[in-house]
């Protein structure tokens, strides 16, 4: 079975954690596994907050779900890496280059040095990820959404009323979501493409999801890639989403902040009539929700949609593997 999942960062890397435990129950060797099946999980990534800085290319989705998957996350925090430091950047301070907004862990900022260098020696984006990923061992296929610079800006009103453009990790990590976005613009998403792989894994795939992700800036930017949105409605496979939103609040983080700049309601329902039915024009077949929102899982029913409401609280990774299989279960009578 190849499962292919559109992942931002920490919801998106726990919940593909949660559903490898799950599919290691499921495969061969466990005690209930069907004869000679197999699982493979491919993960198209957010690369919209990657950016420049300090001279080296970050890529917070992508390490967030390379560390997540490979046991080396920082697990209260949800990102970045376990046991980190700051001395580096704290020394960095000390001559005053601006910036101080954004910390570089120590242990981080190797995994982007040696970005960096596997990028100048002229490697693109995916064969750099993989490479990095052999060290940690995702159990999954890392894909960065395009090989080329797409990055997300927000646009917020400047002193003077005037647009302004920040990038979007500035809106998020230094203004902590504050400054009321009038809009998202990905900057160099017009002759982008989608990076190598990531049309085949949604060709190819026999289930895709949509997992918990920020609806906008992780998923919304992965879709605006040209040719994934099409390829995600034309694949022969069901899609499932996992709402983001519980009891018309995001778990954690200010996805409410960019959902507001583009005129969607912070809600279960909201969230997935924003994505749509693919039998409508959408993206999804199905759509999990929360047990806290099972009023509007059954609206959504009675519009003429699958969709569940079960505990969706990530709060471990058994629990989490909960989640995925119920989100299999979802489309697996639509499953080829
Ligand atoms: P980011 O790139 O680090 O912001 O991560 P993602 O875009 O992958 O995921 C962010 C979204 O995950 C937020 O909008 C949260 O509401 C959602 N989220 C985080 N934890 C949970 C959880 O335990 N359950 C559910 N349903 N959603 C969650
Ligand atoms: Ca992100």
């Amino acid at each position: 079975m190849k499962i292919t999942v559109l992942s931002g960062g920490v919801g998106g890397a726990r919940f593909t954690r949660g559903l490898l435990a799950h599919l290691r129950t499921v495969l061969p060797g466990a005690p209930d596994a069907p004869a000679g099946t197999t699982a493979e999980v491919t993960v198209v990534a957010n690369t919209g907050d990657d950016m420049w800085f300090r001279g080296v290319r970050v890529c917070p989705d992508l390490d967030t779900l390379m560390y997540t998957l490979g046991g080396a996350v920082h697990e209260d925090q949800g990102w970045g890496r376990r046991e980190e430091t700051t001395r580096t950047s704290t020394d960095l301070a000390a001559y005053g280059l601006g910036g101080e907004w954004f910390t570089l862990g120590d242990l981080d900022l190797a995994t982007h040095l040696a970005r960096t260098e596997l990028l100048r020696t002229g490697l693109g984006l995916a064969d750099v990820t993989a490479r990095l990923c052999r060290r940690w061992s995702p159990g999954a296929r890392l894909l960065p959404m395009t090989e080329q610079e797409v990055e997300t800006h927000v646009e917020v009103d400047g002193p003077d009323g005037s647009p302004v453009l920040l990038h979007f990790e500035e809106w998020w990590v230094r203004h902590r979501a504050a400054l009321p976005a009038r809009r998202f613009v990905q900057v160099g998403l017009g002759p982008s493409q989608p990076g190598p792989g990531v049309l085949d894994a949604l060709r190819d795939a026999d289930v895709v999801v949509v997992p918990p992700s920020n609806p906008v800036v992780s998923v919304g930017t992965i879709l605006a890639v040209p040719g994934v949105r099409d390829a995600l409605r034309a694949t022969r496979a069901p899609v499932v989403g996992v709402s983001p939103v519980i009891g018309g609040a995001p778990v954690r983080g200010m996805a409410d902040a960019c959902l507001r700049a583009i005129g969607v309601e912070t809600s279960a329902a909201a969230v997935a009539r924003h994505y749509g039915r693919r039998d409508e024009g959408g993206v999804l077949d199905a759509w999990l929700l929360d047990t806290a929102d099972a009023a509007a899982a059954e609206e959504l029913r009675a519009e003429g949609w699958v969709a569940r409401a079960v505990p969706t609280l990530m709060t471990d990774v058994p629990t989490t593997a909960r989640i995925a299989a119920d989100a299999l279960d979802l489309v697996a009578a639509g499953r080829r």
